[in-house]
């Protein structure tokens, strides 16, 4: 009698955690990591590379999250090699070099700007949306002035190279971009400081070719990328328009809250892409997306869509460059 009570008690526990929301499910299950591993940073593709070292000598020497990323990603902006970011990103189909970017730090305090021309560092005038007026995103011309008027140089964007390249897809005008580095790629940083706080910064010219007047998700807060110093961050790359329907980093973030690693939720976020490409019988091989996670304790995940997309994690035992599990 009493096994059989054991049983139905254990039966109990049982059904009472499948019961449970996945999430809360998530939450009972994870284990609680035994260290916080801090300063960490990681950043997109391989220029995070790159990023990633000129974030580490601001991490390494106890300073902010928030000048890391954004130090960090403006050496991607400067360099013209760099065909997706800021200084020689491919123009729009008109050939122009729009350029989005956003920052966020562990106030939630948030800048951005979007469909800016002529200013190399949109990352640094985000910050100044952010750190000097009342509101969260400038774009187009009312950015460019703002920038302006905070001392930022107005500068050619469009390189030789890229302008060389651009006057030969004219030629075809055939607008299917390739799914990895070749055509865009977004550098998104997300960093832990020796404080423990977290900040992310997320920078690009977009798709190569998009229609003059696109924004992507780089921009976005909520879609490019998301902070929350109580949970971690999460930055996106890959093709915006699918990040933006899934509110892609801030998902990553919730789920995180709700107890998911930062792989599993990168996991999670890529198949919630991966469903509504599904259902809408979207030609999902020329779709990546690719999403980066860090939580509070310095754990660190990434996944994407389909083979190819690599990121740089920065941590006291150096800066590696890692191929992303990929869901096809
Ligand atoms: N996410 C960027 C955009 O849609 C491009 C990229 O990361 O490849 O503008």
């Amino acid at each position: 009698m009493s096994n059989r009570r054991n049983f139905l008690k254990k039966a109990g526990v049982f059904s009472a955690f499948f019961a449970l929301k996945p999430l809360e499910a998530a939450t009972l299950l994870q284990e609680k990591p035994r260290t916080v591993r801090k300063p960490v940073v990681l950043s997109t593709w391989s220029f995070g590379i790159a990023a990633n070292t000129g974030a580490w000598k601001i991490l390494s020497t106890g300073g902010r999250a928030l000048d890391a990323v954004e130090q960090g990603v403006r050496l991607v902006e400067d360099n013209p090699e760099e065909r997706s970011v800021g200084y020689g990103g491919r123009p729009d189909r008109d050939g122009r070099v729009t350029l989005d970017a956003c920052i966020m730090d562990e106030k939630a305090n948030i800048g951005s700007v979007a469909f800016l021309e002529h200013i190399k560092n949109p990352i640094s005038v985000a910050r100044a949306v952010m750190e000097k007026t009342p509101h969260v995103m400038l774009v187009g011309e009312g950015a460019l002035s703002f920038a302006l008027a905070q001392g930022f140089r107005k500068t050619n964007l469009l390189t030789e190279e890229s302008e060389k390249e651009w006057r030969e897809w004219l030629k075809k005008t055939d607008y299917r971009p390739p799914v990895n580095i070749e055509n865009h790629d977004t550098v998104g940083m997300i960093a832990i400081d020796s404080l423990g706080n977290l900040s992310g910064a997320c920078t690009t010219s977009g798709l190569a070719y998009k229609m003059h007047g696109r924004v992507g998700d780089s921009p976005i807060i909520g879609a490019g990328l998301f902070v929350d110093n109580e949970v971690g961050a999460a930055t996106a790359t890959g093709h915006g328009e699918e990040v933006i329907r899934t509110c892609g980093s801030h998902l990553v973030v919730e789920m995180m809250r709700n107890g998911f690693t930062p792989q599993k939720a990168c996991e999670e976020a890529v198949k919630r892409i991966h469903r509504n490409l599904v259902n809408q019988k979207r030609n999902i091989q020329d779709i990546q997306i690719g999403f980066i996670a860090l939580n509070k304790n310095g754990e660190s995940g990434a996944y994407c869509l389909q083979k190819g997309f690599n990121y740089a994690l920065h941590d006291q035992n150096g800066n590696t460059l890692i191929d992303a599990s990929a869901l096809i």
